[in-house]
């Protein structure tokens, strides 16, 4: 499982691009917003809200489906509300789903 969630605070602590067309690559030391966490394969993708990864189609990613291994990545800053709101966008995913409104109890 990856320890990485959307709106964390990370340090790239590997910029060694693997493949040819890794021409964008976040650099090592450096922090960055997480934007979201994707499952790809036996690994996980992770989108920065500063940097826009390179397209396996060409050009800028616009398919919203490339991004950098977690691997290359560590946990820099979790801010702790962000949980909360985490939790209530997952509850309000629910409710479109099942129609039935959960209630979050503060
Ligand atoms: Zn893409």
């Amino acid at each position: 499982m990856c320890d990485l969630r959307a709106l964390d605070v990370v340090e790239c602590i590997d910029d060694t691009p693997v493949l040819k067309q890794s021409a964008v690559m976040p650099k090592a030391g450096h922090l960055y917003r997480v934007q979201s966490v994707r499952r790809v394969g036996d690994g996980f993708s992770v989108r920065l809200f500063e940097l826009s990864p390179k397209c396996h189609l060409g050009g800028p990613c616009n398919c919203g489906n490339c991004g950098w291994d977690s691997g290359r990545f560590r946990l820099a800053h979790r801010r702790e509300e962000d949980k909360l709101s985490i939790l209530r966008a997952f509850l309000s995913k629910m409710e479109t789903r099942t129609g039935v409104v959960p209630e979050v109890v503060d």
